[in-house]
């Protein structure tokens, strides 16, 4: 079969590889759609740092499929050959403090497909044993495309965050950064009753698109003062809610100076390694009572909410997909995947 795998070193490359032969306790998808990530781009150039250096891995962990086989030991009522699919990417240890309380995303010795095991940028996926018991797979509705349900992954990423710092109605809210993490902290924030969304971002093309997906006001910080802005929009108050949607460092630093009393801020993009070291007022967190919050993955339970709310239409994902490849075009794809006018890119398979 055909699969995109790298060494961390720049390069993918498209492999042909046995189709994956499963255990008794392990299931088979034929995956259908898998979209591409940030995460992906970043494993391509830098590696990751739960694997040694130079570990060949099958990129892809925003998937959707078809069961196509199922381990004879596998409860039969849960699964059906033929079910579609979505896959929800991390497990953890089963028995730690994060795993009991339902965050197997905050693991430590958390795996993840994609990322330590071979992921889905390929024509199958083996899914473990581990993924079948800690309820992974989710089965979708007819009504949700696989490429959306590919998506529902990192909807829920931003899901997950929205829980963190409460969005409810009257908030305003600042996102920064608008590429297709900042549009889904958009439509969610709508979704759940933001009065006004501020978006801030340097990119013309970005702007536009924050735009047309619903943003009030859409700020470009290099052209004007954003702290102007939002005393303007918000009269003179902060905003509610700040969301950094951007590895930038400098919208961590700032973020105290536009924030309300008893605003609530996300981390949502972390910083490149080495350069997370910033410099706040922390004099504002204790006057103002700020809450701090960063997040990343989602719960298992936060995945199926995502789910739901994809059915729902009430956030219409396809409108975020920008391009549709198939695995020999990954080189193209992965080109398309980084240009500042692409929001999500799908593999079709
Ligand atoms: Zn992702
Ligand atoms: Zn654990």
């Amino acid at each position: 079969m055909l699969a995109i795998s790298t060494l961390g070193n720049g390069k993918i490359e498209i492999i042909d590889i046995p189709k994956p032969k499963i255990s008794d306790n392990e299931i088979l998808l034929k995956v259908k759609a898998s979209s591409i990530c940030g995460t992906d781009i970043k494993i391509k150039n830098f590696g990751h740092f739960k694997n040694p250096e130079g570990k060949k891995i099958v990129l892809g962990h925003e998937v959707s499929g078809i069961i196509e086989q199922i381990g004879k030991n596998v409860p039969s009522s849960l699964f059906t050959e033929g079910m579609r699919v979505a896959i929800a990417p991390n497990i953890g240890c089963g028995h730690c403090d994060n795993c009991i309380s339902g965050f197997t995303n905050y693991c430590e010795n958390y795996q993840a497909i994609g990322i330590t095991i071979n992921g889905s940028f390929a024509e199958y996926l083996k899914i473990p044993y581990e993924y079948i018991i800690q309820g992974n797979i989710s089965k979708i509705s007819d009504s949700l495309s696989f490429e959306e349900a590919s998506l529902v992954e990192p909807l829920s990423t931003v899901l997950a965050a929205s829980e963190s710092i409460n969005i409810a109605p009257p908030d305003i809210v600042l996102i920064i950064g608008a590429g297709p993490m900042g549009i889904l902290h958009l439509m969610m924030a709508r979704l759940r009753g933001a009065k006004k969304i501020i978006v801030s971002e340097i990119s013309d093309i970005r702007r536009e698109q924050a735009l047309q997906f619903g943003a009030d006001i859409a700020v470009n910080p290099e052209k004007v003062n954003l702290k102007d802005v939002v005393l303007r929009e918000t009269d003179s108050k902060g905003v509610n809610v700040l969301i950094t949607a951007a590895p930038s460092k400098r919208a961590q630093e700032e973020a105290l100076e536009l924030i309300a009393t008893k605003g609530r801020i996300n981390l949502f993009g972390g910083l490149p390694k080495g350069q997370d070291i910033i410099s706040i007022k922390s004099n504002i967190i204790h006057y103002k009572n700020i809450l701090i919050t960063g997040t990343t993955g989602q719960s298992i339970h936060q995945y199926r909410k995502a789910i739901s709310i994809a059915e729902s239409k009430k956030i219409d994902l396809t409108k975020l997909i920008t391009a549709r490849f198939s695995l020999k075009e990954a080189e193209k794809a992965f080109q398309t995947a980084v240009l500042e006018s692409t929001l999500k890119v799908v593999f079709t398979i």
